[in-house]
């Protein structure tokens, strides 16, 4: 290394460090062949609105059948993406797909099919010059209506305002609904909701993962409903794993829960299953 013959301090690589960073770049390579040879799938998580149960929506969520690795999660190769550019692709391929499947979802299922379909968008995707062009042309090629579709973005991907919040601008005047992914985590300025077109704020899992308990995090879910209700927007609480943080969130007025107690993400889900939020043994009053 040059900072080395000059004597300049260098940063130690640890073998650990060094051995991630070069599997940072095996995977980045492999991404690109993953897209050309079809290896990503997308899986649908149910969004079930209370008190019937039903599945009012679904969240697509992409899945990596990695020939030699596995399954690999997106929480290892989505920053990867991000960081290499190819969620732009990868991106758009996600959205056309979740599109095409909600329609045909119609197709098939009538009043049946879920309502709408949530899908996940990366700041480095909003930040594109015709991100909601790329939208528009999504739906058009599916049939799908702008108002069966929600995007999930982060408060980080939106915080520093630019284009990301035009893009925000222009998807709404499509019809599409925004929503705010894992809320109460990021930078979490309540001013947010002020300067951001939002119809759906979704409650993070570590404000669910305690609600059962009075403390600190079930505070927080229950002012994060009331901010959400007083402002005209839906609260949608996620990772609810259990029935009895099902009964909590609904006691704290959620009507719109998602997570591993009213199903797994999965390639097709059985829309006609009742998911009702209480516990078997607690529903005969
Ligand atoms: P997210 O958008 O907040 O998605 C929710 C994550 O929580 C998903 O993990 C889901 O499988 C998981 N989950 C749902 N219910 C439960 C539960 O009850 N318990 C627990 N422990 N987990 C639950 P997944 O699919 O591994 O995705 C992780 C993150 O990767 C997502 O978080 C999202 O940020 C990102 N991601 C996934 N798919 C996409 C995509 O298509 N595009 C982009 N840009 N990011 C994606
Ligand atoms: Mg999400
Ligand atoms: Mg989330
Ligand atoms: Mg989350």
């Amino acid at each position: 290394h040059a900072a080395k013959q000059t004597g300049e301090p260098v940063r130690r690589w640890t073998p650990a460090l060094d051995e991630r960073a070069g599997e940072h770049v095996r995977l980045g390579a492999e991404i690109r062949t993953a897209l050309d040879l079809g290896q990503f799938r997308v899986v649908y998580q149910p969004i079930v609105e209370l008190p019937a149960g039903r599945v009012a929506a679904v969240e697509a969520l992409v899945r990596w059948e990695h020939p030699v690795r596995g399954l690999v999660s997106p929480a290892a190769f989505i920053p990867v993406a991000e960081r290499n550019g190819l969620i732009v692709e990868l991106g758009e391929w996600i959205l056309r797909t979740a599109c095409h499947r909600l329609a045909a979802w119609r197709a098939g299922l009538g009043p049946g099919a879920p309502d709408r379909i949530s899908v996940n968008v990366s700041a480095r995707q909003l930040a594109r010059p015709h991100f909601a062009a790329t939208v528009a042309a999504a739906l058009a090629d599916s049939g799908l209506p702008a108002s069966c579709l929600a995007v999930e973005v982060t408060e980080t991907a939106v915080f520093e305002g630019g284009q990301a919040v035009v893009a925000l601008h222009e998807l709404r005047a499509l019809g599409v609904r925004i929503a705010l992914d894992d809320f109460g985590t990021g930078h979490s300025s309540l001013g947010l909701l002020q300067t951001v077109p939002v119809d759906i704020l979704k409650v993070d899992k570590s404000f669910v993962d305690n609600v059962t308990e009075a403390g600190r995090h079930t505070v927080i879910a229950d002012a994060l409903f009331q901010v959400t209700a007083g402002l005209g927007l839906t609260a949608v609480a996620e990772g609810v794993e259990t029935a009895a943080q099902a009964e909590a969130l609904q006691r704290l007025g959620y009507r719109y829960l998602q997570g591993y107690h009213f199903g797994r993400p999965v390639a097709d889900p059985d829309f006609a299953a009742a998911r009702t939020p209480l516990r078997a043994a607690t529903t005969v009053a």
